[in-house]
């Protein structure tokens, strides 16, 4: 990684003598972004991929995300790698209810973004049957740097997304879709 690329993007600020002003939104934003903890749901080969991606060549911990959480309640990213039998998808959903928002869902490879090349009675064609989903990385399975790739793309949905948007009306139809009911 260039020294250049390295280098977080502050946000926008309004100077002045003695004061920097900037919105809440995007101080908040840049921080969630920059400090996703990870829930790895790996069922699979993808999850192999993942424990590349968390070692030291490919080095998670730059992105802010070397902390795993194997509790759904202090996780922000549940990242869901492998083939998700049918018969998974409902403890697939509880562990996604279990987690606080905001909460993001990155589904890695292409058995969890769409059942892959199972396409049988017994797999889930995609994660998003039962849970919405922020990312879809394809790959069978996905390198280490697609992983990466879909985990920056998430941190700029994160870093611009509104604090207000878990509120919206929009969101909550969004989960009443899913059958999942907001607190
Ligand atoms: S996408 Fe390919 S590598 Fe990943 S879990 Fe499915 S079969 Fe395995």
């Amino acid at each position: 990684m260039s020294e250049e690329s390295s280098k977080v993007k502050l946000p926008e600020f309004i100077n002045g003598d003695g004061y920097q002003l900037t919105s809440l939104d995007k101080v908040i934003g840049l921080a969630r972004s920059k400090s996703l903890w990870p829930l790895p749901f790996a069922t699979s080969c993808c999850g192999i991929e993942f424990m590349a991606t968390m070692a030291s060549t490919y080095d998670f911990a730059r992105f802010g995300s070397e902390r795993p959480s194997f509790s759904p309640r202090q996780a922000d990213m549940l990242m869901v790698m492998g083939t998700i039998a049918k018969k998974m998808g409902p403890v697939l959903r509880q562990v996604y209810e279990q987690m606080a928002e905001p909460r993001w869902v990155i589904a890695v490879g292409a058995c969890a973004c769409s059942g892959g090349v199972f396409d049988t009675y017994s797999v889930l064609q995609g994660i998003d049957k039962v849970i919405p989903v922020d990312v879809y990385v394809p790959g069978c399975p996905p390198r280490p740097e697609q992983i990466i790739d879909g985990v920056m793309k998430l941190q700029e949905l994160v870093k611009n997304e509104p604090m207000r948007r878990r509120n919206t009306p929009e969101y909550k139809a969004l989960l009443a879709s899913y059958g999942i009911t907001v607190n």
